[in-house]
């Protein structure tokens, strides 16, 4: 596994890729990985004739106040991660080499960040659509691989290539879980042990509103509510929004019609947890 940090060299080294007719399948995380990165990796192996990975905390997409400085971070334990998973190239740029001095251009992404996160995290998606664009730029895969866990980045991301025309396929991939439902997160670290027991609420929140969908329920009031209340049982859990969201456009919707998507933010203690799960008929 090549590990590379010059924006130059990763540049010459994916054209090198493509010049042996190479299809690349590329990863980007903010490290601490964990098997939800994994899988995505995964994946990208099986896509893809080269696999690469990024590990970028990028600061544009924290606001004032949140996690950049305490965000976890391990280099050499992802490192040996990626080697196991048949990476054959990590790329881990420093946030000078991505933003040099003078930097002053920005993505954004309209509609789709209005919602969910985009209302409590203001400027996060333009800092994601920003700096997704230059790793795409840098890397130019042929296919890019993201997580549901982050549905709304996804869709932002979605939306992105489309709009700005990027010869690359945007793929999915399904939330992995805790042996108990929590999704996995880097974030996930900062929980003292009662707190990890709290989060357990929001996968089961989730279940529970899909349970009431299952048996015919198509209010979002009513389904929301079955969600709200199971957060509720718990006091560690400090609900930030509990919203029923179509899968595209991301816009609140009244009635489940084919397909949602229910999402849920909370906080818990000074933790920010995010989380969702579909909702379509079946
Ligand atoms: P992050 O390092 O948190 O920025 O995540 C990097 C990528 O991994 C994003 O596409 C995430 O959506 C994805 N990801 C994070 N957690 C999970 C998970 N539990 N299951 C699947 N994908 C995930």
């Amino acid at each position: 596994m090549k590990v590379i940090e010059s924006i130059k060299e990763m540049k010459e080294a994916s054209q090198a890729l493509r010049a042996e007719g190479k299809k690349i399948a590329f990863v980007p995380t903010m490290g601490y990985l964990h098997e939800g990165h994994l899988s995505l990796m995964r994946k990208g192996r099986e896509v893809g004739d080269a696999l690469i990975v990024s590990i970028f905390v990028n600061p544009t997409q924290f606001g004032k106040g949140e996690d950049l400085e305490r965000y976890p971070r391990d280099i050499e334990r992802d490192k040996e991660l990626c080697k196991g998973e048949g990476v054959d190239i990590l790329f881990v740029p420093s946030v000078r080499e991505i933003y040099p001095e003078n930097y002053q251009t920005y993505v954004d992404v309209e509609d789709v960040t209005k919602n969910l996160c985009g209302t409590s995290r203001p400027g996060h998606f333009r800092g994601v659509a920003t700096v997704v664009t230059k790793l795409f730029n840098i890397v130019r895969p042929d296919i890019a691989i993201f997580g549901e866990k982050d549905f709304q980045q996804l869709a932002v991301i979605k939306r992105l290539a489309l709009d700005l025309n990027m010869d690359v396929e945007v793929i999915g991939m399904p939330i992995f879980r805790e042996s108990d439902g929590l999704a996995m997160s880097s974030r996930n670290n900062y929980l003292s042990q009662e707190e990890r027991g709290a989060a357990r609420s929001i996968y089961r929140a989730l279940r529970r509103a899909k349970e009431v969908f299952d048996e015919g329920e198509r209010s979002a009031g009513v389904l929301l509510n079955e969600a709200r209340r199971v957060l509720e049982i718990c006091p560690l859990i400090e609900p930030e929004y509990v919203k029923l969201a179509d899968m595209g456009t991301m816009e609140y919707v009244d009635r489940v019609e084919e397909e949602a998507l229910l999402a849920i933010a909370v906080r818990i203690g000074k933790t920010r947890l995010i989380d969702n799960i579909i909702l379509r008929k079946m």
